[in-house]
């Protein structure tokens, strides 16, 4: 949505493409060929850099009670805390409104608990890269956190660097479509969801609350695995937007000051807890190194290579197979529905009939 924001006639619109996921349309008859859209788009200008982490750390939240209540380690929570203590604001993703997942400005403490927790879905960005440059300009400290894509559009809509912006990624496999989520949503709980929370360290359970915070529904895809079909087909890759399956940012360089994720793979020599999660920090410039040293996380240095090698999304983008592909293919042509059945490996007539279907589809 870089394009989005930067647009001086304001005439471009985001649109659901076939799998719902949003796509910039231009409204022809306002455009006036100005052409920034296609400038900054980062997927049009390959010149934004990406740098090998300085270093990596395995860490979690020094204060239990936020530790416990983020996804990982809670290090975006510890980041998040340094830079509003400090006089600054922060953005990230939230699922303020009902179920609409969106990127907030959050300006006190208190908002924090707003952006905690992993939403598995792409959230929209709106005008918050127009917020963050008037923020910038006007002084203040800004932290920006989201997805490597989200980071990279950032970059390139402000077009110079800003001493006073922090830029954290999130280690990212991919977005399924907000209207996805909301069809499932409506579906799976009988009164209307609220919220949504999809995970707490280990614990990979789709939960649903009511206007009044109580839990109407729970999945957990560690142990059932074809309950969620949202979540199931989520975790196997099956429902990402298009351009996840050419992320040019699953490397092991990044396009932001500080990578954050889960510290898949970190060496048994490290006692550390490994229900409530642990944060992989990979700090790839000076001023984002200073930030994670700042917060409020209890450090343990580890080789970056460790990292990578346990995190198979900061290497490469998920494979889209030919499994993944039939699914899609079903998808666009007749609906979720019929598509969901063939994630059902339960399903042996399905199974049957993946092959030969498959060869017809040429896939
Ligand atoms: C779609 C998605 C896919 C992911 N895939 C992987 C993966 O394959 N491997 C891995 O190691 N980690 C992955 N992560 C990251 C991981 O789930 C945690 O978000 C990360 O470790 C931060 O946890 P925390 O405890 O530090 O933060 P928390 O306190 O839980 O905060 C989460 C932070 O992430 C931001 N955020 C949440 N949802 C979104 C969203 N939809 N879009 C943009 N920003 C968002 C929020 O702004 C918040 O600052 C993924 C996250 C998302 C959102």
């Amino acid at each position: 949505m870089a394009c989005v924001n930067i647009c001086p006639k304001q005439c471009i619109e985001m649109k659901p493409g076939k799998l719902g996921h949003l796509y910039p349309a231009v409204n022809q008859n306002e455009c006036i060929d100005c052409k920034l859209c296609h400038k900054i788009c980062p997927e049009n200008n390959g010149s934004l850099s990406l740098n090998y982490p300085l270093t990596a750390y395995a860490a979690w939240h020094k204060v239990e009670s936020d530790y416990l209540t983020s996804t990982s380690g809670g290090a975006a929570t510890a980041f998040a805390q340094y830079v509003l203590r400090n006089g600054g604001v922060v953005y990230g993703c939230a699922s303020s409104k009902g179920i609409h997942i969106e990127h907030v400005r959050v300006a006190s403490e208190a908002d924090v608990v707003l952006l905690k927790g992993s939403k598995y879905v792409q959230s929209f960005i709106g005008d918050v890269y127009r917020q963050i440059r008037q923020d910038l300009n006007g002084g203040l400290m800004v932290l920006f956190i989201g997805t490597p894509c989200q980071c990279a559009g950032l970059r390139s809509f402000l077009r110079k660097g800003y001493e006073n912006l922090y830029c954290v990624d999130l280690i990212c496999h991919g977005v399924p479509s907000q209207e996805l989520l909301k069809s499932h949503v409506g579906k799976v709980s009988m009164k209307r969801g609220e919220l949504v929370q999809f995970r707490k360290g280990n614990d990979m359970g789709l939960r649903i609350f009511d206007n009044e915070n109580r839990q109407i529904y729970y999945s957990n895809v560690w142990y059932e695995r074809f309950k969620d079909a949202y979540y199931n087909t989520f975790i196997d890759g099956y429902t990402y937007r298009d351009s996840c399956y050419r992320c040019r940012y699953a490397n092991p360089s990044r396009c932001s000051d500080v990578t954050i994720g889960d510290f898949w793979g970190l060496g048994d020599d490290l006692e550390h807890d490994n229900v409530n999660g642990c944060s992989c920090i990979l700090p790839v410039t000076e001023k984002g190194a200073e930030l994670v040293k700042n917060s409020e996380l209890e450090l343990h240095e580890r080789p970056v290579d460790e990292a990578v090698r346990g995190n198979a999304q900061l290497r490469t983008p998920k494979a889209e197979t030919g499994r993944i592909k039939l699914f899609r293919a079903i998808y666009r042509a007749i609906g979720i529905k019929r598509a969901y059945l063939l994630c059902e490996t339960d399903n042996i007539f399905v199974l049957k009939f993946v092959k030969p279907v498959k060869r017809r589809l040429g896939l």
